[in-house]
């Protein structure tokens, strides 16, 4: 794409005003109102509309004077940058595209994006259920602030590299079977990034950087669960000389409760009742995670017998409404009797003819157990 500013018709110096005035007339002459069924026109109209999306941004524009085109949109990564090479240099070569410094392929590609990061946050069971906001400390880079990231000492600028005249990208011509081949690669003097610092900032040493810890507070959303991951856009390491940030993973992990499990949204509960409960029927106030609610136990209840309390169990990540509290009963049989108790659970088993050890821990009318 043509250099915004000869695609707006202005200096480079040209002050905010400037280019707006410029930016009505031009689009005024490629609307495609204007132009109907023009395709260059409305090629050209969408190229001034981006030039002036970066222009009229004092940031952008900054970025796109220091780093050209791609530096303006945000950067690409590592990876992109220095695998230089690829179809668009045969192409170069066959066809003869190569201009002056500036033609051709476009400006360096800015600097790269810093490292995205990853940690784990441990949270209490109730924060996971109901959201809440914690601390997140990362060793992590920063702006570097005395430089404001350019990685140049105080009063200095970085300079376009002589290398590459600010390209980021150097070529070489070389003879092949094909005839004249041009290879492209980013510079290896400036790194592909089109300028080079003469007198480093004393703070970063030139990185435009610093490494620290960083405390985040994060918003844990209602519902998580332990391997739901967070990702916080540009909260991640920052880029060497003022590249964008990258990400920051948030791994959460959630800490066990004394009472309940989770299963998906929703909570389970046991609910201990004695044989006599169980049999003659009680009431309990059971604690939930808002507060007590009266469940009761029907006569005749049998263990893993399920009571369900309808929405009171997490609140669902994706969608409304809450999982449910299920409460699972629990038969406890008394391991310790007193000697009156022994006494009237005897009985109780002789009234309905069960056969049960006697006193001295033998079997008894074993017989008519098998008979
Ligand atoms: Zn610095």
């Amino acid at each position: 794409m043509a250099d915004y500013y000869e695609l707006l018709g202005v200096s480079r110096s040209a002050s905010p005003e400037e280019i707006k005035k410029a930016y009505r007339k031009r689009a005024r002459e490629l609307h495609p109102d204007a132009n109907p069924n023009d395709s260059v026109a409305e090629e050209k109209f969408k190229q001034v509309a981006k030039a002036y999306e970066t222009l009229s941004d004092p940031e952008a524009r900054t970025r796109y004077d220091r780093f050209g085109e791609q530096g303006a949109a945000g950067g690409p990564n590592l990876g992109d940058m220095f695998n230089g090479g690829g179809l668009g240099d045969i192409f170069d070569a066959f066809f003869g595209g190569q201009g002056g410094p500036f033609g051709g392929r476009g400006g360096p590609s800015g600097p790269p994006r810093g490292q995205d990061l990853e940690v784990v946050a441990d949270v209490a069971f109730e924060q996971a259920v109901f959201g809440a906001t914690v601390p997140i400390n990362v060793r992590t880079a920063v702006r570097c602030d005395d430089c404001g990231g350019s990685g140049a000492a105080e009063g200095t600028q970085p300079v376009t590299c002589s290398e590459c005249n600010g390209r980021g990208q150097v070529q070489r011509v070389r003879q092949s079977l094909l005839g004249q081949m041009v290879t492209t690669s980013a510079c290896p003097k400036c790194n592909g990034l089109g300028q080079v610092i003469a007198s480093p900032c004393p703070t970063c040493k030139g990185e435009g950087r610093n490494i620290t810890e960083k405390t985040y507070q994060v918003d844990i959303p209602a519902g998580v669960d332990t391997g739901s991951t967070l990702r916080l856009t540009g909260r991640g390491a920052a880029g060497p000389r003022g590249g964008g940030a990258g990400d920051l993973y948030v791994h959460i992990r959630v800490a066990a409760h004394e009472r309940f499990t989770r299963e998906g949204d929703d909570l389970i509960a046991l609910l201990p009742v004695s044989i006599a409960q169980a049999a003659l029927g009680t009431k309990f106030a059971m604690p939930t995670l808002d507060g007590e609610e009266e469940v009761v136990v029907p006569p005749g209840t049998q263990p893993g017998k399920e009571f369900v309390l309808r929405q009171r169990g997490v609140p669902r990540l994706q969608g409304r409404g809450r999982g449910d509290l299920r409460i699972v009963v629990k038969v406890e049989v008394p391991t310790k009797l007193t000697d009156a108790e022994t006494e009237l659970l005897r009985k109780f088993a002789e009234g309905r003819g069960e056969t049960v050890t006697n006193e001295h821990g033998l079997f008894s009318r074993i017989k008519s157990a098998f008979s």
